[in-house]
């Protein structure tokens, strides 16, 4: 497999540590190896919790039809993020490479790993040229970062295109799949047999409804999962995360409802939004968030901040002057957003 070839030496031979618990296999009923407080006061939280989530992922493999073994899960996809460039690049020599306008952590995780990064400019309706992006691509890429649906600009980026740039480079291809459960298209996970330089990033953050117990995923061969678990942390996940996760997954029906309900509050908000005179532009979106050209973007920015009302300016980000992106709130929350931009408008 060339992909394995990108793998840092240091990574490749790396001895990981080694827990007790994880060495022995089969069935105890006296755990004094691990240094914890035995009195139950505390139970279950005077334990470690389980390095590798295996119920977690249990209940990940079946929902999201997937293999126990193709799932690793971190801190966040901040953390896998990192954890990817740390396996494959390294420091002062290699780069990552991605578009703009797109997701800031990856340069910040980049950066921090002293790496590379190049962007490569979307067109002005946020649409990849995936031929003159393969074109561009730095010699010394490691890793591709392809975020579908796209933060901020809310479009995706084609399954074909995947594909494409999965066969024609031995880049590691991920995609960052944040805002998938808005989106009617079809995740990344279908090219998974196909391509094992592919890595598909969901999270629990977004549509599940669990930014506060920093759970992300990453779905990718067995082998780069192995290697991934080499390197994160041994207790990555709490074991009070991976409890609300579990209760998450288990609830997911529930979720789906919210989701739907986010949808018809989504279409009603977009509408809305397109009656403003001051809007220029609402750009298409598989997410829960627009992004929105105003003519007068810093001015409805200020106003609304002095109605207690947050929303994301992007108007530095390239290709983005006079864009805000708004998350879809509420009912409450989008009539207040849209109370205040019709008074501002007068
Ligand atoms: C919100 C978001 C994430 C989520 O990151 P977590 O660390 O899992 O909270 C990842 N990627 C993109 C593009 C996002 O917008």
């Amino acid at each position: 497999m060339k992909w394995l070839d990108k793998v840092r030496p240091n990574i490749m031979s790396l001895i990981p540590y080694s827990s007790a618990r994880g060495e022995f296999k089969g069935k105890a009923s006296v755990f004094i190896d691990a240094n914890e407080n035995p009195y139950d006061a505390e139970f279950p939280y005077n334990r470690y919790p389980d390095p590798l989530q295996s119920d977690l992922k249990n209940l990940i493999a079946d929902w999201r039809n997937v293999k126990v073994d193709q799932i690793f899960l971190g801190n966040g996809s901040d953390e896998i993020i990192d954890i990817l460039i740390r396996v494959f690049c390294i420091p002062g020599r290699d780069a990552i490479y991605t578009f703009k306008p797109g997701f800031g952590m990856y340069k910040v995780a980049a950066t921090i790993n002293d790496i590379s990064i190049s962007e490569f400019p979307l067109d002005t309706t946020f649409q990849l040229d995936v031929d003159s992006f393969l074109a561009n691509m730095p010699v010394n890429n490691k890793i591709t970062f392809l975020c579908s649906p796209n933060n901020p600009t809310g479009n995706s980026i084609n399954l074909s295109k995947v594909k494409f740039l999965c066969e024609k480079t031995d880049s590691i291809i991920v995609v960052d799949e944040a805002y998938i459960d808005f989106s009617e298209k079809s995740s990344a996970i279908s090219l998974l047999s196909d391509y094992p330089n592919l890595v598909v990033l969901q999270t629990f953050s977004k549509a599940l409804g669990g930014a506060g117990i920093r759970t992300g995923m990453a779905f990718a061969h067995p082998e780069l999962v192995n290697i991934m678990n080499k390197v994160k942390m041994p207790y990555n996940i709490s074991r009070s995360n991976q409890m609300e996760a579990i209760r998450l997954v288990k609830d997911i029906k529930k979720l789906e409802e919210i989701v739907e309900q986010v949808k018809i509050e989504k279409s009603k908000l977009k509408n809305a939004l397109s009656g403003l005179n001051n809007v220029i532009e609402v750009y298409p979106s598989d997410a829960n968030f627009f992004l929105v050209k105003f003519d007068n973007a810093n001015a409805v920015y200020d106003s609304l901040i002095r109605e207690g009302i947050v929303v994301r300016s992007r108007t530095n980000q390239y290709n983005c002057a006079g864009c805000l992106r708004i998350s879809v709130g509420t009912p409450a929350e989008n009539q207040k957003l849209m109370e205040t931009l019709t008074k501002i408008n007068q």
